[in-house]
């Protein structure tokens, strides 16, 4: 699957929020968002004007940028979230939530969703017990994610789960930091999500 493989940082100053998308350095002053809090580029700091339809394509492609994903594939969820019974908005983000990429990243497995895609690609990550290698699988209530027995004691986990508590494990999921493992308790509530996202901009969009 293609990504994405510019400067993070970049997407951050552009989206003008701090996406979280470089681990560990995310949190300290060395954060470029932090220094140059400022679109990139020749004209960054001159006062834009949005109009509707920017505040909208901003808003979902912030989105698409925090869950590390190209436009066919977030698009596709969208559609299936628009298929689903209940608010469109509240049902994607659900969808991207339970993705196994993200569930490893907010199990503090990983730095960030990008890190957490890579331990699922390389068969780190498993299911119930099985090895699972696709980074969109669609975990549900019941499921536990762990780490393989011969790569919880891996130095990147480790160091990533050093920093969950301040992170934070949402409460839609329940981590056994012992057995580096966790267990989905829940569906995802949209109050569990806290990123700063308005959902309602990008059905509009899509919608348009
Ligand atoms: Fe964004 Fe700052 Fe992390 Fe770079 S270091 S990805 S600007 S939050």
């Amino acid at each position: 699957m293609a990504r994405y493989i510019g400067p993070s940082c970049k997407l951050c100053r552009r989206e003008a929020v701090k996406l979280f998308l470089k681990g560990e350095r995310c949190y300290t002053d060395k954060c470029s968002f932090d220094r140059r809090p400022y679109p990139p580029g020749q004209h960054g700091q001159r006062r834009m004007k949005f109009t509707e339809y920017g505040i909208r394509l901003r808003e979902k492609q912030k989105v698409r940028r925090i869950y590390g994903m190209l436009e066919r594939q977030f698009r596709a969820y969208f559609d299936r979230a628009d298929r689903t019974k209940g608010v469109t908005g509240e049902q994607f983000l659900g969808l991207l939530e339970r993705r196994l990429d993200s569930v490893a990243y907010r199990l503090g497995f990983a730095w960030t969703r990008a890190d957490g895609r890579q331990l699922v690609r390389h068969r780190h990550v498993q299911v119930n017990g099985k090895t699972v290698n696709i980074p969109s699988f669609l975990v549900k209530p019941g499921d536990v994610v762990s780490i393989k027995e011969r790569s919880k004691n891996k130095v990147r986990v480790q160091g990533a789960l050093e920093g969950v508590e301040r992170r934070g494990v949402p409460e839609w999921l329940e981590l056994d930091k012992e057995k580096v493992a966790g267990t989905i308790k829940t569906m995802p509530n949209r109050e569990e999500i806290t990123l700063p996202i308005q959902e309602q901009l990008i059905v509009e969009f899509y919608s348009r």
